[in-house]
């Protein structure tokens, strides 16, 4: 079996609970491999520094995401239709009101 190198990104996050309104920290952490199928925009096998980059973006869209609607782990749902909302809730793009037409 082949092991590929593995970059981790890590980011602590302050925030207040949309729940229960304490003031948390939580950590993410986004791990990505250095492997031949994780390629650049032209076709050649990203470097470390671009895996890096790609796991920096993730982690930032991640806390982008879990800023959206930031529960502690207490008042994190536990049913699966409450999770899905919630997901819902934090990647839905912003909705764009256009009011110059019709
Ligand atoms: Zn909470």
């Amino acid at each position: 079996m082949i092991s590929f190198q593995q970059i981790e990104v890590k980011r602590s996050v302050q925030y207040a609970c949309a729940g229960c309104g304490k003031k948390r920290q939580k950590s993410i952490s986004v791990t990505h491999t250095i492997n031949p199928f994780n390629v650049n925009e032209s076709g050649q096998m990203k470097n470390a520094a671009e895996v890096r980059q790609g796991a920096l973006d993730e982690l930032g869209l991640r806390e982008t995401q879990f800023l959206r609607h930031p529960l502690c782990t207490k008042c994190e749902p536990s049913s699966y239709a409450e999770r899905k909302a919630l997901c819902e809730l934090r990647t839905a793009t912003p909705v764009v009101i256009d009011g110059g037409k019709e």
